[in-house]
């Protein structure tokens, strides 16, 4: 797939917190989900097992430190993981912090919304916090395995 037709590969304004040779994290700049990371894998796949096996272990090992950074500093009524890419064949996870007052809840963030978006201030002030430090909280978390 030629790049420019990838979302993903563009990267688009989301901003890089963390990357390896593997993955890059970033975060997802929506107003009624603060804290939203995704894991987006370097390079095209469209599969989880497409990848060797070592790719996808390391994969997965970052998508769980995220979610752990995430519990940790946000402290989210749940954790939503994903992985669609039906509309490019770039893996990627979505972990999403999900509170019982967003607009979704109980439902995936991509049904209809059946409230309004109120954000807690201190919500947004702990993921702001958050972001700012993801790359140290995210190889803390890596580290601990
Ligand atoms: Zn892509």
């Amino acid at each position: 797939m030629n790049t420019r037709q990838c979302e993903l590969c563009e990267g688009a304004v989301e901003r890089v917190l963390w990357h390896d040779v593997l993955c890059v994290v970033v975060s997802v700049d929506d107003p009624a989900l603060p804290g939203f990371i995704r894991v987006v894998l370097n390079r095209h796949a469209a599969e989880m097992t497409d990848l060797p096996t070592s790719d996808r272990q390391q994969l997965m090992q970052v998508v769980w430190a995220v979610e752990t950074v995430i519990r940790r500093e946000l402290r989210p009524d749940k954790i939503n993981l994903a992985s669609l890419g039906n509309v490019v064949p770039h893996l990627h996870w979505h972990v999403i912090p999900r509170w019982r007052d967003d607009p979704w809840f109980p439902q995936p963030i991509w049904a209809p919304a059946v409230r309004s978006a109120h954000v807690p201030p201190a919500r947004r002030e702990a993921a702001d916090r958050m972001i700012a430090n993801f790359g140290a909280l995210l190889d803390a978390a890596l580290a601990r395995g």
